[in-house]
């Protein structure tokens, strides 16, 4: 039946195939920048400290047959996520989607024994480092509001974002880092709220919520082993690999979630 409606879908056909993936350099970011390739796309590889690590997922990408640059920016600064954009622009093209993975946690504390400067990292780095990367995608892949300069160099032809929340926003996280759970609960409303705000300028939004997985973000928290130790918290009683979670940020970036925009999709073994 002909209704007359329009059906886009939400990823404009020959939008550009170069995702940029920050914190790609391991963990759940490097499954994702690996996955990506292997499914046709070219990849800026993030980092904040380790280029070693950021060049072997870049190698693992080329051996792919696949376009891949390493890119440091710490993500919680703006004049070097902007110059992440313009180096991602000039050796890449344009942008087609963008992994907001890049994310920290704290030792286990106590709301009541937070300092100001604990806070500031977490909320610069996994609230204000989202929403600063998320405009200058937007800024590039918009059909309605890209800059001129983007236009001129072939983008504003639409994309996708998908931001890295976590279980811990829905949980609190009580008497290990409640503030890392705040700061992804106000990803999860970032993402609500982006979604709907560019619906109708070819770009989708989504979010995975990640439940424990095994990577090495938990010993820079002070606790190698929480993924392993915490399997009792778990209804599938193990933690997550990265890959298992990097499978459905793919999922999310694709053609095949054409339809899905502001989801959060939980990712958790059941947690
Ligand atoms: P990870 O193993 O600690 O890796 C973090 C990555 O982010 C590294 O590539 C790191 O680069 C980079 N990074 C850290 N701070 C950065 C900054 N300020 N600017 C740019 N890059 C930065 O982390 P992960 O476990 O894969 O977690 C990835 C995302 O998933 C995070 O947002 C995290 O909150 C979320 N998540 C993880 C879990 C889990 O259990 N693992 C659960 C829920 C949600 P360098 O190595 O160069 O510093």
């Amino acid at each position: 039946m002909n209704t007359g409606v329009v059906y886009t879908s939400g990823v404009a056909p020959g939008a550009p195939r170069v995702v940029l993936v920050t914190g790609g350099s391991r963990g759940i970011g490097a499954a994702t920048a690996l996955r990506c390739a292997q499914q046709g796309w070219d990849v800026a590889v993030n980092y904040a400290r380790d280029a070693q690590a950021a060049d072997a997922v870049c190698a693992q990408i080329t051996a792919l047959g696949r376009r891949a640059l390493p890119v440091q920016a710490d993500v919680a600064d703006e004049a070097q996520v902007l110059a992440m954009f313009d180096a991602v622009d000039a050796a890449l093209g344009p942008l087609g989607a963008l992994v907001n993975n890049a994310g920290v946690v704290a030792e286990n504390q106590r709301v009541a024994d937070m300092t100001v400067q604990r806070l500031q990292r977490m909320f610069n780095t996994n609230i204000v480092g989202s929403f600063v990367c998320a405009r200058e995608a937007v800024r590039r892949m918009s059909t309605v509001h890209a800059t001129e300069a983007a236009r001129r160099a072939g983008g504003g032809r639409g994309g996708a974002i998908v931001n890295l929340s976590s279980k811990a926003a829905v949980l609190g996280a009580p008497g290990w880092y409640v503030d890392y759970a705040a700061s992804k609960g106000a990803i999860d409303t970032f993402t609500v709220g982006l979604a709907r705000e560019v619906a109708l300028e070819g770009i989708r939004v989504n979010a995975v919520r990640p439940g424990i997985i095994d990577t090495d973000i938990h010993a820079s928290g002070g606790w190698p082993d929480r993924a392993h130790t915490s399997s009792a918290l778990i209804p599938m009683q193990r933690p997550g690999r990265a890959e298992e979670i990097a499978a459905a940020i793919v999922w999310l970036l694709s053609e095949d979630a054409s339809y899905t925009t502001g989801a959060i999709m939980d990712v958790a073994g059941g947690r």
